[in-house]
């Protein structure tokens, strides 16, 4: 791959690494002058506060947040220079508690999952206790980074794992300008790849999911619409099929938020998050029905709330402690950030919430 785009908020030593800092710029200013109303207050306006968890049915795992990309507008702030790697100790914690939980489907994540020592040992040993619902968020160009990760499309088909990618655009410019130089060629070969394997096919079992974030401060179009266009140029240009296109709006927290401070564009893009705000879209936002990993254990609402070091409110912490009945029905930690959830049809990390 070529030249990455930009380094780790934390490898730049920019105070935004820090989450406090974040959280301090989500609370103040326009939020706390009363310029725009907290998330709190909007939910509030519905009686959709406190936002309460539903019955467990996703545990997401974030199995490490070093990647081999440095995407811009990233909200892990992943990268190569991210040491963060889940141990095999805290992957059979994790085990343990699969089997004494309802939850039926595996989302791991990362950084890029693939690139944790013990993933595929991960995969196997959840198999084997009845997991059959995985999903691997991919970032595709792992798959043809190194020979040692060429024989992922095997792996993922083996395990009947649900594929989802990242892929900004169908256009190398626009996506290479996101996600570094190079990332388009790899991608499409990756796709390629998965599609010799039958991912993506038309009446394939081997599920193969795109997602697209905008690339500047703006919120992502209609999903219907973007995944016929995607369709249509993928095949036309590439020979390559996929089933889902899910769009997500980029929430205001790590990478994208330092982007958004950097070009002046932090007040307007949450103006823009306020008014699109749907209430009904509250009901199914990810938090509701997943409970989020970190590469150390420890129990989160979602992924965002992860980055946030916003910790569940539950005396239930870390994996090792995991009792459901203390994290079931327990109240959602919520931030300005959540506004991105809510925007238009919705949005977490499958894309629209709300038929
Ligand atoms: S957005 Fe995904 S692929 Fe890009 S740096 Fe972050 S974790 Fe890696
Ligand atoms: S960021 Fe989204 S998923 Fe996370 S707690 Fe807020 S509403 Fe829930």
């Amino acid at each position: 791959m070529g030249k990455l785009k930009t380094q780790s908020l934390q490898k730049r030593d920019s105070d935004l690494a820090n989450s406090n800092r974040q959280l301090e710029i989500l609370s103040n200013g326009i939020f706390a002058d009363g310029e725009l109303p907290t998330f709190k207050t909007k939910i509030s306006e519905t009686n959709q506060f406190p936002l309460k968890a539903k019955k467990l049915e996703i545990l997401q795992i974030n199995v490490g947040y070093m990647c081999n990309q440095v995407c811009e507008h990233c909200h892990v702030d992943a990268g190569p220079d991210r040491k963060e790697i889940m141990t095999r100790e805290t992957m059979q914690q994790i085990l343990d508690v699969i089997k004494t939980t309802g939850a039926h489907t595996l989302d791991l994540t990362g950084g890029a999952p693939e690139m944790n020592p013990n993933f595929r040992w991960f995969v196997e040993e959840a198999s084997k206790i009845g997991i059959s619902d995985f999903i691997v968020r991919s970032n595709l160009t792992i798959i043809r980074a190194n020979k040692k990760h060429y024989d992922l499309p095997d792996f993922f088909k083996k395990h009947n794992i649900h594929v989802v990618s990242s892929m900004p655009h169908w256009t190398r410019g626009k996506t290479d300008k996101q996600r570094g130089e190079g990332v388009f060629d790899m991608s499409i070969t990756a796709l390629q790849e998965l599609n010799k394997r039958g991912y993506g096919m038309p009446d394939s079992g081997l599920k193969l999911d795109l997602v697209y974030n905008p690339n500047g401060a703006y919120l992502p179009g209609d999903q219907v619409t973007m995944e016929k266009d995607f369709k249509k140029a993928l095949l036309e240009d590439f020979d390559i099929q996929f089933h889902n296109l899910f769009a997500i709006t980029n929430l205001p927290i790590a990478r994208f938020l330092d982007y958004l401070i950097a070009s002046e564009n932090y007040e307007d893009y949450m103006y823009s998050l306020v008014e699109a705000y749907n209430p009904a879209a509250v009901e199914n936002v990810m938090c509701t029905n997943t409970l989020s990993v970190s590469w150390d254990g420890y129990l989160f609402d979602c992924d965002f709330n992860q980055m946030l070091a916003l910790p569940v409110n539950s005396k239930s912490k870390h994996i090792s402690e995991y009792k459901e009945e203390l994290l079931e029905g327990r109240n959602i930690v919520i931030s300005q950030h959540c506004y991105g959830c809510t925007a238009g049809a919705g949005s977490s990390c499958q894309g629209v919430v709300t038929d």
